[in-house]
């Protein structure tokens, strides 16, 4: 026996009704919000959650006690309202009630046509929607007698029944399949990919339809008061006169109404001024009594208006950001609530030009988005094809195997790079994104053919030369020009971020190697260096010469030669970013790399050096055979470095203190930090500080200058985390680089992961990228026991993260909770770390 619904549970949307967003959705709320604030809406009932459910599974329904609250022969519509809007829900349907002698009646009253139009889409709704039959069947696009005809008596030859007269049957049977979709598997799997919990409630709301066909000015239309891409007032939207429905109306494209004065054809504001100046109280009413732009849907009944519904406006980022910062400006909002409605990930979207989301699109392959942004160019497959495409001023795209620090020049040359191997850490995701160029890796689809100077990917072969766009937000490539959306960093920008800034109660620093990530670090108002990667200095081409010569000298003398030329050219690197950072601080980081990243990879290139360095080729390749590693990261490189070859960092020790000395004679006082990497033993540190203190006291003494400066550790391998005790007695702070330190604690290869990453992510093996986002539980831990152990030796050490996830909301969370000092990240998620940061205040 069937349980018997008598529907009662249900609540007529008025001013006190008792409606909940947990309870009755969204929508139902918003509309009694709507009702509060006397704007005209029309009869709207809202069935909760509760009754829908039991709907969905089987009770029957007398619907009398709700049809009771309409006029006899009123035409109604349902709409779902879930507890948010981004978790979607069943099509609404429209003009329920609509049948043989409705059509009748309409006819007579206002002629045949409108009441055609009505029934016709209602039965093509129902079909579609309700009785599940093949849409296509009843797509008839000219509303016509015929068509209406054809419409019923196919739905009659499916159905075996025909089409259904009684408006509550019609009206059960429409509850009954929307409470049903709710249900469906594929319904249930989208809304929980938008955060849905499992057990999300659907609400339904039952509305009169509200005129639209009235014998004066009648019809249906959609006006929003800012344009939803700039986020600027303006009034956008159509009206359909005598329409149907607004959204039907914008798809036939016919009686269209312009709203306001428009030479291109008559608007609503000419044709119903009181009606148009309604509207427009209503928009203010709504945004400073919702404090939301809303997108307002409305009828017109014989130049009466009718508000069925009001959302909020979908809007870029962008426009995001203009309309917190404008509510918050005019009052209407507070800041700090301006500031939590703007997701920090969203703000790199205004860095960034960014692929037009209309464009036609073809995809050529898929990767990792590894530094965001869009970027057209021509193919080039080398440094050195970069190099000259940018002397032709010619926008080029690099895409290589993968890059290597040699790349340098030609990554700053392109506009984008594509690598097929590679991880969120690898050398073209950490440069590309300290760049701000564009970079997809991993796109392990595409195999470059070098030789032919070719590359194919999903059944396309490209060539040098061919035009690519890059969405290095997205991870996509796509083939050919794209139309670019320019990035928006305009005073609304600026404001919020200030505002940011007056909550954050956690340093934000960049990561800037060059004297232009400098420039940017400053622009976006980080509060320093966090990390200065000096290795990429040595990549210019006159002091690579240098570099090959230093390491292939015989002896400590030869060594000292040339790192002696090299030294004048270090100091004025630094010179340079310490006179652009103005007294901030700034924390350099002694030279990491293993030496062989320098040598030649070519044959042609060991040649060229054998020339360059006048000895015989044997020699040269045997000793970059000698140099070569199995395993280069776990390696001679960093500190390693540092203990065996003392001349390296003793020179650049000089040229920073140097630097410092000539910097705070003419300009702001400067007291440099100097970071040993890759460190796992105490001894390592005590040894390179006391080199370090030396050369300091020579400078001194030499300069006859006194200056202040501080040693630090780079905390890259676990042993060095879980003797940070030790550690921090030599050391004045502790940086954590969990770009190495995610590498090692999973023993996982950052550059050579991005080929399974994603098969590991897909099985659950790992909940996302750990190279993407810190792994709390393993990395974390590491940094937690070695945050505390170094606090516990020295009270004062100062606690940072530099590698990659210093810019990640939740990693920033995660240190601010360590109480660590600040974190750094590339420049150019400087802005979104300051937002992020902010909000862990409020
Ligand atoms: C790190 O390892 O986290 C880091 C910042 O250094 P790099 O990426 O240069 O190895
Ligand atoms: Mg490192």
């Amino acid at each position: 026996m069937p349980k018997y619904l008598t529907l009662t549970d249900y609540a007529q949307i008025t001013g006190s009704a008792p409606i909940k967003r947990e309870t009755h959705g969204w929508r139902a709320k918003c509309l009694q919000r709507l009702v509060r604030l006397d704007m005209p809406v029309p009869q709207t009932i809202a069935l909760s959650f509760a009754v829908v459910r039991e709907i969905a599974t089987g009770a029957q329904m007398n619907l009398r006690h709700l049809l009771g609250h309409f006029p006899q022969g009123q035409l109604m519509s349902v709409r779902p309202s879930a507890e948010h809007p981004q978790w979607g829900g069943p099509a609404a349907i429209l003009n329920i009630g609509m049948n043989d002698e409705k059509h009748a009646e309409i006819a007579a009253a206002y002629g045949e046509p409108v009441a055609t139009e009505l029934y016709l889409r209602f039965v093509q709704s129902y079909a579609a929607h309700v009785a599940h039959l093949d849409p296509d069947m009843f797509d008839a696009t000219e509303p016509c007698l015929p068509a209406l005809q054809a419409a019923l008596r196919d739905y009659e030859t499916e159905v075996e029944e025909p089409f259904p007269q009684s408006p509550a049957q019609q009206l059960a049977d429409v509850l009954r399949s929307m409470a049903r979709a709710w249900e469906g598997t594929s319904a249930r799997l989208l809304r929980q990919a938008k955060g849905a919990p499992a057990d999300a409630g659907l609400g339904l709301v039952v509305q009169a339809m509200a005129g639209g066909i009235g014998a004066g000015e009648s019809g249906a239309g959609l006006i929003r008061f800012i344009d939803a891409e700039t986020g600027m007032p303006q009034v956008t939207g159509r009206f359909k006169s005598r329409g149907v429905h607004a959204l039907d109306a914008m798809q036939n494209g016919e009686n269209v109404l312009y709203l306001t004065r428009d030479k291109r054809g008559p608007s609503l504001e000419e044709r119903c001024p009181d009606a148009f100046a309604e509207l427009l109280r209503h928009g203010d009413y709504a945004r400073t009594r919702l404090r939301e732009e809303m997108e307002i849907e409305f009828t017109l009944d014989d130049g009466k208006l009718w508000v069925l519904d009001a959302v909020t406006v979908q809007r870029s980022s962008r426009a995001s950001v203009r309309v917190a910062v404008d509510l918050a400006n005019a009052g209407i909002i507070e800041r700090d609530e301006a500031l939590m409605r703007i997701q920090p990930k969203a703000l790199s979207e205004l860095l960034h030009r960014q692929v037009d989301a209309r464009a036609r699109t073809e995809q050529f392959v898929r990767g990792i988005a590894a530094s965001p942004g869009a970027a057209i160019g021509r193919i080039v497959f080398s440094s050195t094809a970069a190099q000259a495409c940018a002397s032709r001023d010619e926008p080029c795209i690099l895409v290589r195997r993968e890059t290597t620090p040699e790349d340098i020049r030609g990554m700053h040359s392109a506009q984008a790079v594509l690598t097929e191997r590679g991880g969120m850490t690898s050398h073209a995701a950490v440069i590309g994104r300290g760049l701000g160029v564009p970079c997809v890796v991993g796109a392990t689809g595409m195999q470059i053919d070098e030789r032919r100077k070719t590359v194919r990917a999903g059944g396309h072969t490209l060539s040098e030369g061919d035009m690519l766009t890059v969405d290095g937000t997205n991870g996509v490539v796509l083939i050919g020009e794209v139309a670019l959306l320019e990035p928006a960093l305009d005073d609304r920008f600026t404001t919020l971020l200030d505002w940011a800034d007056a909550r954050c109660d956690i340093g934000i620093r960049a990561n800037a190697d060059t004297p232009a990530d400098a420039r940017i670090a400053r622009e976006f108002k980080a509060q320093g260096i966090g990390l200065c990667r000096t290795e990429h200095m040595f990549f210019e081409d006159d002091r690579l010469t240098l570099m090959r010569e230093m390491i292939f000298a015989d002896t400590s003398e030869d060594r000292r030669d040339s790192l002696e030329r090299l030294l004048p050219m270090q100091r004025a690197d630094f010179i340079d970013l310490f006179e652009i950072m103005q007294g901030q601080p700034v924390c350099i980081r002694l030279f990491d790399p293993p030496l062989h990243e320098f040598l030649p990879h070519s044959k042609e290139g060991l040649r060229f050096l054998a020339d360059a360095l006048n000895k015989p080729l044997s020699e040269i390749i045997r000793r970059a055979e000698a140099l070569s590693e199995f395993n280069p990261m776990l390696g001679m490189r960093g500190v390693r470095l540092g203990v065996t070859i003392p001349e390296i960092y003793e020179m650049q020790a000089r040229a920073i203190f140097e630097a410092t000395v000539e910097v705070s004679r003419r300009a702001t006082p400067v007291a440099p930090e100097i970071m040993i990497p890759l460190v796992s033993a105490m001894r390592e540190v005590e040894l390179i500080k006391s080199r370090i203190d030396a050369i300091a006291a020579q400078v001194r003494s030499r300069m006859g200058v006194d200056f202040e400066y501080r040693v630090g550790v780079m905390v890259e391998t676990p042993r060095a985390a879980l003797r940070a005790g030790d550690i921090a007695l030599h050391a004045a702070f502790l940086s954590f680089g969990t770009n190495d330190l995610t590498q090692m604690t999973y023993g996982l290869s950052r550059d050579d992961a991005g080929r399974f990453m994603s098969d590991y992510v897909q099985q659950g093996v790992f909940p996302e990228d750990p190279f993407h986002t810190l792994d709390l539980d393993g990395v974390g831990e590491l940094l937690q026991l070695g945050a505390a152990r170094g606090r516990k030796a020295r009270e004062d050490l100062t606690l940072s993260i530099c590698g990659e996830h210093g810019g990640n909301p939740e990693s920033i969370r995660f240190c601010r909770e360590l109480g660590f000092d600040y974190v750094s990240c590339s420049p150019f998620r400087v802005p979104v770390a300051r937002l992020a940061a902010a909000q862990l205040v409020i």
